[in-house]
C-alpha cells in the first residue's frame, strides 16, 4: 500500500487493521483535509495514531518538490514516491472560478507533434492515488477547487481503470464530493476509450483534442488519427451524444500555417455537422524544439472571421498559464527516478 487515499472505508479497515467502523470515517475526513501523517488525526486515540505512525504505513506517497505562479495558474511539479516527476496547475478565471488541471501518466504514448509531454513517450500509468493526491496539493493553494479537468500530462483514456477510481472518490459526498458534470476528460481522440466512458454514462464531460479536421493534416500531426480516423471518431462522439451526454468540447490549438486556413476552418465546419460542441481556440505556445510557431494576431482574426461566416460556436482562449509552462501542450518534466541511493 502506498497511500491512504482511493481506498474505501472497508479498504481502511481491512489494511490498517482498524477496529471500529468509524475510524475508517474519521481517516477520510482527515484525507479531505489533505492530512499528511497519522500524528494530524487528532480524533483517533493516542495508541492508534502511535500504532499506525510506527507500523511503516504512508497517509500520502507523493510530494510537492517545487512551484511557480502566474496571475491566472499555479503549477505544482510532484514527486512521485519512485522519484518520478508529474505537473498539475491550479487555474482560475475572472469569476473566481478555480479549476485543477490534472495529470493522469507520466509522459504520454501518443506522440503528438505540438506536444512538450508527447516527447517525453509513455514513461508509466498513474495509479488511483497518484492522480487523487494531485488534487489534494492543488488543495493545499486553494481548497475553493470545484472543477477538474484531466488535461495534464497524459491520454487519461488510456489510464482509464485509476482514471475511473479517482473519480469515483473526487465525486463521493464523504470526500472531494465534486459533481461529475464539474470534471472534464480530454483525450486526442482514442475511440475505445470515449466508447468506454459512454457506457459508464456517469454525465462526466468530454473534451477532444481535434487541433484539424482534415485527415491528412491530422495524420501528420497526431499519429492517433492514423488508427482512429475522423470518420470513427465522429462516429464515437454522435454515440457519446445520443446517450445522454452534454455539449462536447472540441479542443482546437492553432498551429501557425498548419490549420488556420479557410480550408481548414470548413473542414471544421462539416466535422461538427450533427455534433453539439463548441470549440475552444487555443493559439498554440511556442515550445523549444518542437518544429512549429504560434498564430499570429492576423492569422487568429482571418480564421474567427472564417469561423463566423461560418456559423461554428467557438471561444477564443489565449493560454493560461504561458508564463509557466502550465498552458496546453507544454507540460513535461524530467524523468528522472531515484537511485537506491536516493531512497
Ligand atoms: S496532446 Fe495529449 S495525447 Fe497528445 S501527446 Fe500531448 S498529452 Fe499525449
Amino acid at each position: 500500500m502506498s497511500s491512504l487515499y482511493g481506498k474505501s472505508e472497508e479498504e481502511l479497515i481491512e489494511e490498517l487493521e482498524l477496529e471500529k467502523k468509524y475510524q475508517a470515517r474519521q481517516i477520510r475526513s482527515w484525507l479531505v483535509k489533505g492530512a499528511r501523517s497519522f500524528e494530524e488525526m487528532s480524533d483517533l486515540p493516542l495508541k492508534d495514531r502511535k500504532r499506525l505512525s510506527e507500523s511503516g504505513k504512508k497517509v500520502i506517497s507523493s510530494h510537492i518538490r517545487d512551484q511557480q505562479i502566474d496571475k491566472s495558474a499555479h503549477k505544482l511539479l510532484i514527486e512521485l514516491e519512485d522519484g518520478a516527476l508529474i505537473e498539475c496547475v491550479m487555474l482560475w478565471d475572472k469569476t473566481g472560478r478555480k479549476t485543477a488541471c490534472i495529470s493522469s501518466q507520466v509522459g504520454c504514448a501518443m506522440g503528438c507533434a505540438f506536444c512538450k509531454t508527447g516527447t517525453m513517450g509513455l514513461v508509466r500509468n498513474l495509479a488511483d492515488y497518484e492522480i487523487i493526491e494531485q488534487l489534494v496539493h492543488l488543495r493545499t493553494l486553494d481548497p475553493a477547487i470545484g472543477h477538474i479537468v484531466f488535461m495534464g500530462m497524459g491520454e487519461p483514456l488510456n489510464n482509464l481503470g485509476a482514471l475511473m477510481r479517482a473519480v469515483t472518490c473526487f465525486h463521493s459526498p464523504d470526500m472531494f464530493n465534486i459533481s461529475y458534470r464539474k470534471m472534464t476528460v480530454s483525450t486526442c481522440g482514442y475511440v475505445p476509450g470515449i466508447r468506454s466512458l459512454r457506457e459508464l454514462d456517469l454525465g462526466i464531460r468530454l473534451a477532444v483534442s481535434l487541433v484539424s479536421a482534415e485527415d491528412e493534416t491530422r495524420s501528420r500531426i497526431m499519429r492517433i488519427n492514423r488508427t482512429y480516423p475522423l470518420g470513427e471518431l465522429k462516429k464515437a462522439l454522435l454515440a457519446f451524444q445520443h446517450a445522454g451526454e452534454k455539449r462536447i468540447t472540441l479542443e482546437y490549438c492553432m498551429l501557425s500555417g498548419v490549420n488556420t486556413s479557410s480550408k481548414s476552418a470548413k473542414a471544421l465546419a462539416n466535422f461538427m455537422t450533427g455534433l453539439s460542441a463548441v470549440v475552444n481556440l487555443i493559439p498554440w505556445n511556442k515550445v523549444e524544439g518542437l518544429d512549429f510557431e504560434s498564430p499570429s494576431a492576423e492569422e487568429i482574426r482571418k480564421f474567427t472571421n472564417d469561423l463566423d461566416h461560418l456559423h461554428i460556436n467557438y471561444t477564443l482562449r489565449m493560454p493560461k498559464g504561458r508564463g509557466i509552462s502550465g498552458a496546453c501542450g507544454q507540460l513535461a518534466t524530467s524523468t528522472k527516478r531515484k537511485t537506491k541511493a536516493e531512497k
